[in-house]
């Protein structure tokens, strides 16, 4: 009889999840502790703006698995246990249950590393004032909720996605919100000022005070310790809650020196998840990604990969079976009654990057005039100038046509260049669209 191979993971939100889930039924002999320092698992951070704004009632929703399914399935769930060293050449881990306070050592022939991500923190004088929160995972939900009762003035610092569904969902409770961000316009990553411009007018109109181009410098505190207002190297904003929106950076100290990294602590993995050491795999917001649009590795967290990540380490843990086909970070967000999405690199990023771009911008309605609606829609496409190869696009109207940034996805993914995206074959329908597909139409304005 062979003995069963030992798999241990650390760490169980979306990628840890996604590799245990599609272990279990592709490796059925095989025992699988999972270490998670957390006591839930696969909660959906993306839901914590619709939570706090009311729109997901109920807390358990936000969840799509639990440690007693895993438990079900014969995985062996070890909750509120940290991680504390990992020897990836002794193939051991040493574990603290935190409800016992008792450590132990566990040996493991593959080791799966879904550590994730934790917000970045500045070390800013005051930081350590009450109700500065971070927004990561289900207790910070909680407690953004709860603080939220009682806060007149919010400040959000960081005007990223998920700083700008922060304020979104403040605002809709009441709040008199400020969004600050050092940059000068808001998802300063995602989209270009064309896009940003339309909705930064619509966070105004509801009341928002953008503090844009302001770096937050330290905080105040009033006497009972609670934080008073943000200073900025602009201006002072009054706040008794602010939440830290401002980034995230891999949490993997515990791989460190053992494995190659990115600068930032971001695990490379190579096409099968492997990282640099045998039988050690990795994925999700703990790993560096390949950016399609560039080639180039690049931190880009998000669940859509680390689900994508953690099934492919499930897939090639006992051997080489299906590669990874890279990211272009595509990603989505509503604000208000703008449904936005973008994929790849902005004409910002190319530009910034040195990549010799060209860029192609309609601004057309989503379906002919003779229906009784039409709404107005903005797309914009970058691609390579010398090569025509599609590297980016964003698109933004109040009908919903972020599925053709996932279409203009797939052919960033193919390698595909305006010529052919001109003659693509879409469908038209009145009730749809126009007869010559919009995406049609920026591959033709391109030529
Ligand atoms: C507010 C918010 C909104 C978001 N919205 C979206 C969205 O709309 N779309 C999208 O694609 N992405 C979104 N994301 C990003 C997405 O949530 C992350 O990319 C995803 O959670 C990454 O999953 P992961 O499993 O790799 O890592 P994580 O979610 O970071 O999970 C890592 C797990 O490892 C555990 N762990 C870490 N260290 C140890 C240790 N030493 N021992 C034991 N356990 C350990 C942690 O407790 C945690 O449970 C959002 C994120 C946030 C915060």
């Amino acid at each position: 009889m062979t003995t069963p191979t030992r798999i241990a993971v650390i760490g169980c939100t979306h990628a840890g999840t996604a590799a245990i889930l599609n272990m279990v039924k592709l490796y059925p002999e095989a025992e699988i502790h999972v270490f998670e320092k957390n006591d839930n698992i696969s909660f959906l951070s993306c839901g914590i703006a619709l939570h706090v704004g009311g729109v997901v009632k109920k807390a358990e929703d936000l969840f799509y698995a639990s440690p007693e399914q895993l438990a079900k399935l014969g995985v062996m769930t070890h909750m509120r246990h940290e991680v504390l060293n990992v020897d990836t050449d002794a193939k051991q881990l040493d574990v603290k249950n935190s409800v016992t306070g008792e450590t132990f050592t566990h040996s493991f022939d593959k080791l799966v590393v879904t550590t994730g991500s934790w917000p970045i923190i500045p070390k800013l004088d005051g930081i350590g004032l009450d109700n500065i929160l971070l927004c990561k995972n289900y207790g910070h939900a909680q407690t953004i909720i709860e603080k939220a009762k009682e806060a007149r003035r919010i400040a959000v610092i960081g005007a990223g996605y998920i700083g700008i569904e922060l304020v979104e969902a403040f605002e809709a409770l009441g709040k008199e919100v400020t969004l600050i961000d050092n940059m000068d316009r808001i998802l300063y990553k995602y989209l270009d000022r064309e896009f940003t411009d339309i909705t930064e007018r619509e966070l105004t109109d509801k009341g928002v005070q953008l503090a844009l181009g302001r770096t937050a410098q330290s905080f105040k505190g009033d006497p009972s310790g609670k934080v008073a207002a943000v200073v900025t190297n602009d201006g002072e904003f009054e706040a008794d809650m602010v939440v830290l929106c401002i980034g995230f950076r891999p949490n993997t100290d515990l791989l460190r020196g053992q494995v190659d990294m990115l600068p930032n602590g971001a695990i490379i993995v190579d096409e099968y998840m492997r990282t640099s050491k045998p039988d050690v795999f990795a994925a999700g917001d703990s790993c560096a990604v390949r950016y399609n649009p560039t080639g180039a590795h690049a931190y880009i967290p998000l669940a859509t990969n680390a689900v994508r990540m953690g099934t492919l380490v499930a897939r090639n843990l006992m051997k080489p079976t299906v590669q990874y086909m890279g990211t272009q970070g595509t990603s989505g967000i509503k604000i208000y009654d703008y449904n936005i999405a973008s994929t790849g690199l902005t004409e910002t990023a190319a530009t910034a990057a040195g990549l010799n771009v060209k860029q192609v911008t309609l601004q057309d309605h989503d379906r002919l005039e003779f229906m009784p609606t039409y709404e107005d829609v903005t797309l914009k496409v970058v691609y390579d100038a010398d090569t025509g190869r599609i590297l980016g696009a964003q698109v933004i109207s109040k009908v919903d046509l972020t599925q053709s940034i996932n279409t203009l996805s797939v052919c960033i993914q193919n390698g595909m260049t305006m010529d052919g995206l001109g003659f693509v074959d879409f469908f038209f329908q009145p009730h749809y669209n126009k007869p010559w597909n919009l995406l049609n139409q920026a591959g033709l304005q391109a030529v």
